[in-house]
């Protein structure tokens, strides 16, 4: 049996995987403490069933074996796949799936209705990756994922630093901040750092909008040149002359001269309804 301490980079995970697929974002995590604050916070519980998206040399899987019902284990790299049960000894709640989480069969995969997200994410997907499990039908009832640092900043951003990635991720789910995670917390280190968020997934969205294509075509105008006004980023955004743009912020009672990043989503969700229906939402009609 290999022993961990906390925070200790010896042995851990048991054994390292010999090749690296760059072009994958293996960074495989080495930081036993980092590893237990990451299933902490999904808190596992022996009827749940938990997804795990990447599980590389299972330095997450093992801890959710022993805490979980059953683990899903979805890896695209399929030598990583195949070698997972064996290195893990075969636990009897595990199953593998080699496939890429972009374009999974989610409710095929996890076969039941309620279900957690647990994920060291590759950097080069881990926007579409979580953008997919939030739409998802059904979605998981949380998310615990780890993330650049940057998108983990923006996806749990407060009005007066939104983006539009703040918008999306907040209608969806309640986001907040678990763990930091340095470069050297990875072998080999990225050159970038790491948070740990922990999405939970409203049971509705955050604000009630008649058609989310429309809401989120008005606040990506919204967001077309986020350093400017708001009326002025809503104009470049739009094909609406100036006198539709001010009608529509005045009867939403939002002051033209604030930035796109103050805007609370009751806000956008006020600017979406304000929209007459005629208008054009963005400049490519729709
Ligand atoms: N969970 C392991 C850990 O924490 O050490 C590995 C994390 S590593 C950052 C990302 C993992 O996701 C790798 O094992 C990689 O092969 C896998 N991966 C990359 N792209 C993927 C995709 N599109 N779908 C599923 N797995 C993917």
């Amino acid at each position: 049996m290999t022993s961990e301490r906390p925070g200790s980079t010896a042995a851990f995970p048991p054994a390292w995987p010999r090749h690296r697929r760059k072009s994958l974002g293996q960074h495989f995590l080495i930081d036993g403490r980092i590893a237990g604050r990451i299933v902490t916070a999904a808190a596992p519980a022996g009827a749940d069933t938990v997804l795990e998206i990447g599980p590389g040399a299972g330095a997450l899987t093992r801890r959710l074996v022993a805490a979980a019902g059953q683990v899903v284990a979805v890896e695209l790299d399929a030598a990583l796949a195949d070698a997972l049960p064996q290195r893990l000894g075969y636990p009897a709640n595990l199953s593998v799936i080699c496939a890429d989480a972009r374009n999974l069969d989610i409710a095929g995969a996890v076969g039941v209705q309620s279900y957690k997200v647990v994920a060291n994410l590759p950097y080069y997907a881990a926007s579409p990756i979580i953008r997919r499990f939030l739409e998802a039908a059904p979605p998981p009832q949380r998310l615990v994922v780890m993330v650049q640092r940057e998108v983990a900043q923006a996806m749990t951003a407060p009005p007066g630093a939104m983006s539009l990635l703040s918008v999306a991720t907040q209608f969806y789910a309640a986001a907040s901040v678990v763990t930091q995670a340095p470069p050297r917390a990875f072998r080999p280190a990225p050159r970038v750092a790491s948070t740990v968020i922990k999405l939970l997934v409203r049971p509705a969205p955050a604000v009630s909008v008649p058609d989310r294509d429309a809401f989120f075509a008005v606040v990506r105008a919204g967001f077309t040149a986020p350093r400017k006004q708001l009326r002025n980023s809503l104009m470049l955004g739009c094909a609406a002359p100036a006198a539709a743009v001010s009608a529509i912020l005045d009867t939403a009672g939002i002051d033209g001269q604030r930035r796109p990043a103050t805007l609370s989503l009751a806000e956008w969700a006020a600017l979406d309804a304000a929209w007459p229906k005629d208008l054009p939402r963005q400049r490519n009609g729709q």
